[in-house]
């Protein structure tokens, strides 16, 4: 989502309005319960694969909403394409209340459903084989829940823009997209032939969605517009964002990897200056990501930035924006070392997720690191592409003072459930010093690259992710993972130095855990690899410095051994 990290920027208002369960990735909110709460049979729904969600594959939405600011209401259809994977007479279909399914049909009939919480079990007439191309619009209306604190904690904004003119928003990601339309809640399906999305708004406004403009109705009697929003590619369902305002367009383009790529800025009238001077920083984003990490996955949807009321979200090729215009995130500094003030966070960071997030998005929130991780590992990317090494070295390694060790990165499978916020700079920190054991950087720029290639608009695990990773770099990092993704301790280098030897071993390490590192003794560099057996190793000359390299995300400690 947008970068939970820095929240630390509104920590105080975050923490009063005690962000919803689930969400446990502020960057510096107070301790959590480490004892996980059962998992209840509303989560299970929302975060597993259940058998009425295993037998049909989504091809297709064409979600066609109405927003009705005068009464804050919604009023639409989701028609959804399906195929079925095997036989199946009972749908499960995701809708949070306060809006209500009134109808769905299938063909020329309509649907029996009973609803569940969050959830409606639909019935068809007769079982639907397996290997059959069908659909079903499902008909819906109420009032949205309205978001407390977007984009953290989701729903409907019914907000105004800085000139007192309506700016109504969407942000739903991880209490799901289901909290404004109905559909497949689950990270594991997206659209494979990807999306429409028409939105129906009062006439004087604008509505913008993901990917491109196919053609805009103007109902004069209705005094109604509507906006037909087309994505071509997979999109993950918390990234189908509509926003509603007094928006004009701006356009660029930019050749890159993929060609010709058209870029959009949906900004306010009074933005207009503001923000062609600080979008300049789209160019360079792009051409630093497609650097690390391949060519932009949209080029068929374009890339827009539009300008909303809170900090940013990655929608997939509808990148929102709320930074001030000015660099560094809301005007801060992540590292704490300058190097966050010389960017646009929220356009490097949201940005990222085009590759990591989007393009390879997890299938079970409690593998959301794969987004949150990689996109705070790209914020060194950046800077190591624009300002070189030691300004990116400054900034990963100064985002850990962000780091908690309250609980593991991975979540809880199956329920929904996000692990710590950590998966933003212990994370980040991790990548880096995988990076710093593999120690080739041309290896480690086509592993970032292979990963975009390889699961190119897939849905993953984190096991795909890490064992790609040790795959290609010939080294088994698999305890690396298990150490900064599983348990919430960073290995400690107990050392000794007596003469020309320095003893050492891991302490606070998974079993079998021995990463090589490497140390700077008298100023040179030695590669070591400790375990949690003790080593002694004899250097050329009486040892009066022992410093271990600060790429590596350990501690050390000197102590009698
Ligand atoms: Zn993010």
């Amino acid at each position: 989502m947008t970068m939970r990290k820095c929240k630390l920027a509104i920590l105080v208002i975050a923490v009063l309005l005690q962000v919803h369960a689930g969400a446990g990735y502020l960057f510096g909110q107070n301790a959590q319960n480490p004892q996980p709460e059962p998992i209840t049979r509303q989560e299970t729904l929302r975060g597993s694969i259940t058998p009425e969600r295993e037998w049909w594959d989504v091809l297709h939405y064409h979600l066609q909403v109405e927003f009705l600011p005068e009464t804050r209401r919604l009023k639409g259809s989701n028609t959804i394409t399906f195929k079925t994977l095997k036989p199946g007479n009972k749908m499960q279909i995701d809708l949070q209340p306060p809006l209500a399914i009134t109808k769905i049909t299938h063909s020329d009939s309509q649907l029996k459903f009973e609803r569940e919480g969050n959830v409606y079990w639909v019935m068809f007439e007769k079982e639907i084989p397996k290997g059959t191309e069908d659909k079903i619009e499902i008909f819906y209306e109420g009032v949205p829940v309205v978001s407390k604190n977007p984009p953290w904690v989701g729903g409907i904004t019914w907000g105004r823009d800085d000139l007192g003119e309506p700016l109504i928003v969407t942000t739903c990601e991880g209490i799901g997209a289901s909290i404004w339309w109905p559909n497949k809640d689950h990270g594991a399906d997206e659209p494979d032939r990807g999306m429409q999305i028409s939105v129906t708004v009062p006439e004087n406004l604008v509505a913008v969605s993901n990917g491109r403009l196919k053609k805009t109705d103007h109902d004069v009697a209705g005094k109604k517009k509507t906006f037909h929003w087309e994505v071509l590619n997979p999109i993950n369902n918390y990234g189908v964002n509509v926003n509603i305002g007094n928006y004009v367009k701006l356009t660029d383009k930019y050749q890159g990897k993929g060609g010709v790529l058209d870029i959009e800025y949906w900004v306010l009238p009074h933005q207009k200056e503001a923000a062609l001077r600080q979008f300049k920083e789209v160019p360079r984003m792009l051409e630093a990501f497609e650097h690390w990490f391949g060519k932009y996955p949209f080029y068929d949807d374009g890339y827009k930035l539009v300008t909303v009321q809170y900090p940013g979200m990655e929608h997939q090729s509808s990148v929102t924006y709320g930074n001030w215009f000015r660099n560094g995130y809301l005007q801060r500094d992540p590292c704490a070392c300058g190097v966050g003030l010389k960017f646009d966070f929220i356009i490097v960071h949201e940005s990222a997720h085009e590759w990591f997030g989007n393009n390879i998005s997890m299938k079970d929130a409690a593998d959301m690191w794969i987004h949150e991780g990689f996109a705070n590992y790209a914020e060194n990317l950046f800077v190591e592409y624009h300002f070189g090494k030691k300004d990116a070295e400054d900034y990963v390694i100064g985002t850990r003072r962000g780091i908690r060790n309250d609980r593991p990165i991975i979540g809880t499978y199956g329920a929904n459930r996000e692990g710590s916020g950590d998966m933003y700079p212990k994370g980040g920190n991790m990548l880096h010093t995988i990076r710093h054991v593999i120690n080739d950087d041309a290896k480690w720029l086509s592993i970032l690259r292979g990963l975009n290639a390889d699961f190119w608009h897939q849905t993953v695990t984190t096991e795909q992710i890490e064992s790609y990773i040790s795959t290609r770099a010939g080294i088994d990092f698999s305890k690396v993972f298990d150490q900064y993704l599983r348990t919430t301790k960073i290995p400690l280098l107990k050392y000794n130095v007596k003469g020309k030897n320095v003893s050492f071993y891991y302490e606070r390490v998974v079993k079998g855990f021995a990463m090589p590192i490497r140390v700077i003794i008298n100023g040179k560099e030695i590669q070591i690899t400790p375990s949690e057996v003790k080593q002694t190793f004899e250097f050329s000359e009486d040892i009066k410095t022992f410093e271990v390299n600060r790429n590596f995300y350990i501690e050390a400690a000197k102590s009698d051994l």
